[in-house]
């Protein structure tokens, strides 16, 4: 046996049978495994690696400095340290809220658990206990620890450990592409948007908290805002007094063309929850922003405190490390080359739209788009669920890295092929990812 199928190492996600990697090696946008084989990171990780490998001397540097001043302490009980300090200061800045404050943590779930708890706290101290229940949309992904799980939409992902927290509550996305209500009309009703009024009025608005959604939503394949979406949530979260929790988790530095999704859509959030890209997944950080309205009752009396913590929450060494990152993204005007390059990549994936017969939609911005893939472009005709398996599974991701791409297949809604790369990619590199996807459809097409 080889040391991939003998080692100790408990993967994520990891079915028992699917092949294993292990890299070793990265640099710009590319990543080597322990065989010698080079691959374009066409996904910057998971979504995260947005400044990609570099290297960048100053993030190492500013790690080993903050190591020798201070490897850790906390930011529990009146607490804080100078990074955690910084780096609050600096989101501060760069986030659509004014005056806010951050709650760090340490990744997505986490930030998405110390919403839904801020949310509720935030209701008790303000008279309202019974609001516990959450709206989130079908097919969205929100972190994997009970209580983000329990928003995600994704029953595929639940099923093996309900009963999850009381109070998810499920409406449809803004998907044009296959909409039931206005994909055959010439412009989108927003009626997805206001399923979310029916269904806090079905619910009761004295039990709903809050209704969280990404701006742009990766699962079932980067579903972008209609023009009128945020505008129309809004007034229905402030018509029935709800939070509106933004997960920037991917959509947050730089992934959508702007800073984030809310800057992107002029989206007015109560709460952002943020991760990945605020250190580059150079170390592991989240963080929970909050409005001056939700912080309010939180600090209206000295003896009320979210009653909420984390040990690594706000690790210095983390943001040391978030802040060598973001010193790097203003530097290199990342932001600026997401929203200049963008639409580089996404007339590469327009083209193939054009051309090729298994690509039925393009969506996305920024960095970050999906392709859905279709049996049939005329009728929509889309995989069965064991034909999708096998295209995904057995031949497109495989097959994509063979030819030295690592991208995603995705099939948590529709068949979808995605590409999110590194901020610092560029023509060079969109070309190799879409050329090397055309080659896997067209490779998949004479299968099918
Ligand atoms: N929210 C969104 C939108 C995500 O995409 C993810 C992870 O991919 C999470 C939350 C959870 O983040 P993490 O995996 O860091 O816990």
């Amino acid at each position: 046996m080889t040391a991939a199928t003998t080692d100790h190492l408990w993967r994520h996600f990891t079915a028992a049978g699917a092949s294993r990697l292990v890299i070793d090696r990265a640099e710009g946008c590319h990543i080597w495994d322990t065989e010698g084989n080079r691959y374009l990171d066409a996904l910057s990780a998971l979504y995260c690696v947005n400044i990609g490998y570099g290297p960048w001397p100053e993030i190492s540097e500013a790690a080993k400095r903050q190591l020798d001043q201070l490897p850790f302490f906390t930011n529990w009980v009146g607490f804080a340290t100078p990074p955690s300090l910084e780096l609050a200061e600096k989101v501060a800045e760069l986030v659509p809220i004014d005056v806010g404050r951050t709650f760090f943590v340490g990744g997505g779930s986490e930030a998405i658990e110390s919403a839904l708890k801020i949310a509720r706290q935030y209701h008790r101290l303000r008279g309202e206990p019974t609001r516990y229940k959450f709206v989130t949309r079908r097919s969205a992904y929100h972190g994997t620890t009970l209580g983000a799980l329990s928003v995600n939409g994704s029953p595929a992902l639940r099923a093996q450990f309900e009963p999850l927290v009381p109070g998810g509550l499920r409406a449809p996305m803004p998907y044009r592409y296959r909409c039931p209500y206005c994909s055959d009309k010439p412009e989108c009703t927003l009626r997805c948007a206001d399923e979310i009024d029916a269904i806090v009025e079905n619910e009761g608005p004295e039990t709903v908290a809050a209704v969280i959604l990404e701006p742009v939503q990766n699962s079932a394949g980067s579903i972008t805002p209609p023009p009128g979406y945020f505008e129309r949530v809004r007034e229905i979260c402030d018509a029935h007094g709800l939070l509106l929790v933004a997960d920037e988790v991917i959509c947050g530095f730089g992934r959508v063309g702007d800073w984030f999704g809310c800057t992107r859509y002029g989206i007015e959030p109560d709460l952002m929850t943020l991760a990945k890209g605020i250190t580059s997944a150079y170390a592991p950080l989240g963080a929970v922003v909050a409005a001056p309205q939700v912080i309010e009752p939180f600090f209206a009396e000295a003896k009320t405190a979210f009653t909420h913590g984390i040990t690594f929450g706000g690790h210095p060494l983390a943001c040391a490390i978030a802040l060598a990152n973001l010193e790097i993204f203003e530097r290199e005007d990342l932001v600026g080359r997401s929203q200049r390059l963008g639409p580089e990549l996404k007339a590469r994936c327009d083209q193939l739209l054009a051309e090729h017969p298994m690509v039925g939609d393009v969506r996305g911005d920024g960095y970050f788009y999906s392709l859905e893939l279709v049996k049939d472009k005329e009728t929509k005709e889309t995989f069965t669920p064991a034909e999708r398996d096998d295209l995904i599974k057995t031949f497109l991701t495989p097959r994509a890295r063979e030819l030295g791409v690592y991208m995603r297949f995705d099939d948590r809604g529709e068949t979808c092929a995605q590409f999110a790369p590194p901020l610092v990619a560029g023509p060079e590199e969109f070309d190799e990812m879409v050329g090397v996807l055309r080659q896997v459809l067209d490779e998949a097409w004479e299968r099918i």
